[in-house]
């Protein structure tokens, strides 16, 4: 008997059950809204504002001629120049043969996810690609969820309690820190109690750090200090360094650990091989770091620290419950204080809140529902980097204050979004009749 033809049927319901990613989404939606003349602002896609550090793009043009696939575990220098980085960061040592280098981090995470067959363990809100790459890894997810008035940060007690039910389980739990969605840190205190339930239960931690060098203050500290034997650590290049595109991730495995080493490095060479070769000797001068790229990230955390502070203030005060963020781009309000009052308007879950949005005022936002948050919940998260990066770093640069003003020249548009969001959120229902 011959086989069906090709069509969706063929797909692998791991596959087609999944939706296309809500981040990716909303970036094409606004493009398409843009393209027919409509102004966006884009709210919605959590791309670092700001270009490469020039040091770094000039190594990039450096070694545009290097050709050659590298290691799978990622160029020898680059490890090296990575276990510095991270040790003048963190204190923490690893030796190059505990590092994976990789496209990405997403891609690392995925592969993690792959190579242990394990319970995956998320808070709620979490980013959202953990909760797809475990579906497509066949592993089983279970939620912990948090609360805004416990700043969104995963409870030990409440995990504790989760973990009682699953006894026996192998569990892989999933944190992030300073936070996609809310900006916000786990305190020193809360991840080391977080470390004791978690040595206790023989857990594996993915401590996805890819914000750490974005923390507003630079006082990142990494869950592998509490937790150093079970706690494999993934940055990258994306976000501290507005390299995204570049495609460039790594992942800290823990001391004893040589077997997952090992799985990570076969996987990588049955898929991507090695990330492209120009990138990684580029990188190698992005983390071996300088006078330079210290003046850029001192600036560009200066810049997002007021702008989100500024922009929690406006959102506070249109009656939205929301922290100011501490570290990375976004913010991730709650407009449930105003449930009553949209609700009247048509409003009851935050997909809805943020497709008004959109239509009515232009801003892409992600509702809460892409985190895992209930999808009647009206939170949404705001990534806060619709503005020039390359022309606010410029302007800062030599110590010039980044004050009011300083946001209303150079980061007006995110001002604006903002104003926009809560004037139609906080404007009445009557009023709008
Ligand atoms: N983890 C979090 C929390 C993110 O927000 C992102 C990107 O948006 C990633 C991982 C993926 O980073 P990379 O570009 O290294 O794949």
């Amino acid at each position: 008997m011959s086989p069906d033809h090709p069509t969706s049927a063929w797909l692998d319901p791991r596959v087609a059950g999944l939706p296309p990613s809500a981040t990716l989404s909303i970036n094409e939606l606004s493009a398409r809204l843009a393209r027919e003349g409509r102004t966006i602002y884009r709210l919605g896609l959590g791309q670092s504002p700001f270009p490469v550090p020039e040091p770094v793009q000039e190594a990039l043009r450096r070694h545009a001629g290097a050709n050659d696939y590298l290691p799978v575990r990622g160029l020898p220098a680059l490890r090296e120049a990575v276990a510095d980085h991270v040790h003048r960061h963190t204190g923490l040592r690893y030796g190059p043969d505990r590092i994976q280098v990789g496209p990405g981090t997403k891609e690392l995470i995925f592969h993690v996810q792959l190579a242990l067959e394990a319970e995956v363990v998320l808070p709620s809100p979490s980013w959202v690609s953990y909760a797809p790459q475990a579906a497509l890894a066949g592993r089983p997810v279970s939620w912990v969820p948090t609360t805004r008035a416990d700043r969104w940060t995963l409870d030990p007690d409440a995990l504790e309690r989760h973990l009682a039910t699953r006894p026996g389980r192998r569990c892989l739990l999933v944190l992030n820190h300073p936070n996609n969605p809310n900006g916000l840190s786990i305190p020193a205190e809360r991840l080391e109690a977080l470390a004791g339930v978690a040595r206790r239960h023989g857990l594996l931690v993915v401590s996805d750090e890819i914000y750490g060098l974005v923390d507003h203050e630079g006082t990142h500290v990494s869950m592998a200090r509490y937790y150093p034997e079970g706690t494999l650590v993934s940055t990258g290049l994306s976000k501290w360094c507005g390299a995204g595109g570049w495609r460039l991730g790594a992942l800290l495995l823990p001391e004893g650990a040589g077997w997952l080493a090992d799985a990570l490095a076969v996987l990588a060479g049955e898929t991507f091989s090695a990330v492209s070769a120009p990138t990684q000797h580029a990188a190698v001068t992005a983390f071996r770091g300088g006078p330079a790229i210290d003046a850029y990230l001192r600036d560009a955390r200066r810049i997002v620290r007021a702008l989100g502070r500024r922009c929690a203030t406006m959102l506070e005060a249109a009656g939205l419950d929301v922290d100011p963020p501490e570290g990375g781009f976004y913010v991730f309000p709650s407009a449930e204080p105003l449930r009553a009052d949209l609700g009247a308007r048509g409003v009851a879950s935050g997909a809805s809140l943020c497709d008004r949005l959109l239509a009515e005022t232009g801003v892409a936002a992600l509702p809460g529902s892409a985190f895992g948050r209930p999808a009647e919940e009206l939170t949404f998260r705001l990534a806060y980097v619709d503005f020039d990066g390359a022309a606010a770093l410029a302007a800062c640069a030599g110590h010039v204050a980044v004050d009011d003003r300083f946001l209303e020249t150079w980061c007006g548009r995110v001002l604006e979004a903002v104003e926009l969001v809560t004037a139609w959120i906080g404007t009445p229902a009557a009023a709008r009749r």
